[in-house]
């Protein structure tokens, strides 16, 4: 694109961006922050000193390119900017508001310079579009991050209200059975029908209407079995017991096919929900941190919303490799058990545990402050130091971590609190393992 723009004039197009970037971040940052959904997020005094200079960089990035240049650069930083936008949640039409916003600005700016009036018309041009493409990489990535947030929400509601695949799977299907042969007794005992069992009311009907049918929104099996739950009790029933010796067999194979039919699609949903069991780490039985950016994503909007602050704790067994090389794999897969065994039984019901792979472990602590976070952090430390833990049915080994906290400071990134936990537990590891570091300490 930039190609077809004398060399020239990209130049003067640049020089005239980099003498104004002050002022035109400025002015995007105000126009953003006029709308309230964005200052909730921006208006952290680390985003907005950073903004301010990151903004000016990326504008000289966007207008410095030439015809020679190597975009893929550019590429790459527009798609990452998009990534961050989607991670804390900024609303694309409000970048893209900003956008036009600038675009608005450049314009004004260009029809001022005493550039021939062929010039200042190219030099539109080629701002506009550059800020166009700009937008349209940066939605693709921010789209493309937004779906992959939104799958792992949606996989986590599944997750959250189906603690256990296989036995809910066997304990509804045989509700629902346990609902047919008592439907069946009934209309063969010749009931009178104010006493027929209704399906809604039913174990299974309750079941799938409160939390089935939230676990498995949206989805086309969901939508049928609640269309046949309201069929059966609003309309075969009735059909039923109203209906002539004659017309009821008829009606009762209808029933039973219906039933059939609640069968296969439950079927068909547990098949889906199954694939989701990766949802909890197999080892340990801790949350797979795939369901990370949507735990913490949550935990942000509350604290956002309530002033209530969280922490991150980013947990790492010591010298791990040494007890798989003196012990055995076996050995350590048990070690890793009983260190997530102790994590989740020593914390609250709202906090969660995290295996992140290997022998990390990342807690959430909601609603907390720092100086409670430290001592919980500690406390946990304590535990799994006193306590011998199993090798082996005989042997008995002591096991150590090393332990970083930070705590939510307003940061609308997520990844900024994981790598202030992160760095926090390296300096615990670095100044001799089995010990506590809040980021503060080093920051
Ligand atoms: P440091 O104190 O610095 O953390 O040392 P470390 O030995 O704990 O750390 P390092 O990262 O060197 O070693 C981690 C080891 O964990 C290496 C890897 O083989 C082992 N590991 C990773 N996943 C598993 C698992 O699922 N089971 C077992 N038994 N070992 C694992
Ligand atoms: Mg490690
Ligand atoms: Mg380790």
């Amino acid at each position: 694109m930039v190609a077809h723009f004398p060399g020239a004039l990209t130049q003067s197009l640049k020089s005239l961006v980099e003498s104004n970037k002050v002022t035109l971040a400025a002015r995007f940052y105000e126009h953003m922050l006029a709308d309230p959904n964005a200052s909730l997020i921006l208006s952290h005094d680390e985003v907005k000193n950073r903004l301010g200079s990151s903004m000016q960089a990326w504008l000289v990035k966007v207008y410095s390119a030439s015809a020679e240049e190597d975009f893929l650069p550019l590429v790459a930083l527009q798609k990452q900017v998009g990534e961050v936008h989607a991670r804390i949640d900024v609303p694309l039409h409000l970048v893209l508001s900003g956008a036009r916003n600038l675009k608005k600005q450049l314009f004004q700016l260009i029809i001022q310079q005493d550039w021939p009036v062929e010039a200042r018309a190219q030099a539109l041009h080629l701002s506009s579009e550059s800020m166009d493409l700009a937008m349209e990489i940066m939605s693709h990535a921010y789209s493309r991050s937004h779906d992959r947030n939104s799958r792992n929400e949606e996989g986590y509601r599944l997750f959250s209200v189906l603690q256990n695949i296989t036995t809910e799977r066997e304990r509804q299907r045989g509700a629902l059975l346990d609902w047919e042969n008592s439907l069946m007794f009934d209309l063969v005992m010749g009931s009178s029908g104010v006493n027929l069992p209704r399906l809604a009311a039913s174990d299974f009907g309750l079941w799938f209407r409160h939390k089935g049918a939230y676990a498995f929104q949206n989805t086309d099996e969901s939508n049928q079995i609640l269309q046949i739950i309201r069929n059966m009790d609003e309309v075969l029933l009735p059909m039923f017991l109203a209906a002539s010796e004659t017309s009821r067999m008829g009606l009762l194979r209808d029933i039973r096919d219906q039933t059939k039919s609640l069968m296969f699609n439950l079927d068909s949903l547990f098949n889906t929900a199954n694939e989701l069991e990766s949802g909890r780490d197999v080892l340990t039985r801790m949350l797979n941190r795939k369901f990370l950016p949507v735990v913490i994503g949550n935990e942000i909007t509350i604290a956002q919303k309530t002033g209530q602050r969280f922490s991150v704790l980013s947990i790492d067994i010591d010298h791990f490799k040494s007890i798989n090389d003196n012990f055995g794999h076996d050995a350590g897969d048990m070690i890793l058990q009983q260190t997530a065994e102790i994590l989740s039984s020593h914390s609250r019901a709202g906090d969660y545990v995290f295996r992140m792979g290997g022998e990390e472990f990342l807690m959430i602590l909601v609603d907390i402050n720092d100086s409670n976070a430290r001592k919980v952090a500690e406390k946990l430390r304590r535990k799994i130091e006193e306590e011998k833990l199993q090798l082996t049915d005989s042997r008995k080994h002591q096991v150590t971590v090393s332990i970083g906290v930070a705590t939510y400071n307003g940061h609308p990134d997520y990844q900024h609190l994981l790598r202030q936990a992160d760095q926090a537990m390296y300096q615990a590891k670095q100044s001799g393992r089995n010990r506590v570091v809040a980021f503060d300490e080093i920051a």
